[in-house]
């Protein structure tokens, strides 16, 4: 390996921070990227830049003109016709098959996770591991059900071993995601984590400061609230998690039960 400069390092420093901050706890250096290109703060605060050591494909999607033309299941059936057997990103490489979305296009909450894990990858839907489960019991403890939202990812292609998806993966594969919001029109967005969050919102922040608020975004809303797969870790932080649905709740107008009754 490569002698880091002293740049290289404090680079290296905020990145490992990033990743701490999003629970992530070990790490490993790819040869191929060079750590002296590592994500600086300033960097991760703009997260739609790309980085000079593995620059994304430019991603040709169609324009949404275009898709504003056609009804919300046709303008979806266009966006996944355009995302094809896609090979945009090195997430292809592994994966069983593209997750692409589902729920309710006329869905005021759209659900936003990081991206498929091992079940969503078998059965080509989001969140229908254990992690899925909580995600419904979240739902249902909205007093609505999982058909009435609608859920997807940042990257459509489970990352190999379920490790977070870079940055230059979420840069290529968000703007289906983009468009995907463009055609539900979510009254809200829920980002799920922190890399949901920090992908969408383009800020590198701590969960903590990114939670607790409702942000405008891209004509729409947007909370922040824990991924389920970590409150599967930890269990403690459900109640966290139930406070922003409820703010999510009086966002929109709706009865707030008193709290979930199950996990
Ligand atoms: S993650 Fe997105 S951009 Fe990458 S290969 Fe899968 S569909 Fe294509």
């Amino acid at each position: 390996m490569t002698p880091l400069t002293p740049e290289a390092k404090k680079a290296l420093s905020a990145r490992v921070q990033f990743y701490r901050d999003l629970g992530i706890h070990s790490f490993y250096r790819r040869s191929e990227a060079p750590v002296a290109e590592a994500h600086t703060p300033e960097v991760e605060s703009t997260m739609a830049k790309s980085s000079s050591a593995a620059k994304p494909a430019p991603v040709k999607v169609k324009s949404l003109p275009v898709l504003n033309d056609l009804s919300k299941t046709a303008a979806l059936d266009a966006i996944r016709a355009d995302i094809g057997d896609c090979t945009r990103c090195r997430l292809s490489k592994e994966r069983n098959q593209i997750v692409f979305g589902t729920g309710n296009m006329d869905a005021d909450i759209m659900f936003v996770g990081e991206g498929p894990g091992a079940d969503e990858d078998e059965q080509g839907l989001p969140f229908v591991g254990r992690g899925g489960q909580l995600l419904n019991n979240m739902i249902n403890a909205m007093g609505i059900k999982r058909e009435d939202v609608y859920i997807a990812n940042v990257v459509k292609c489970r990352p190999p071993g379920n490790r977070t998806p870079e940055r230059d993966e979420c840069d290529t594969c968000s703007p289906f995601l983009m468009q995907q919001i463009e055609v539900v029109k979510p009254k809200i967005i829920v980002a799920l984590g922190a890399v949901a969050a920090k992908n969408l919102l383009g800020l590198n922040d701590s969960m903590a400061n990114l939670r607790g608020q409702i942000y405008d975004f891209k004509n729409t809303n947007l909370a922040v609230t824990y991924h389920p797969a970590y409150l599967l870790r930890d269990p403690r932080q459900k109640a966290e998690a139930w406070k922003d649905l409820q703010m999510v709740m009086k966002h929109l107008g709706m009865k707030v039960p008193a709290g979930p009754k199950n996990g």
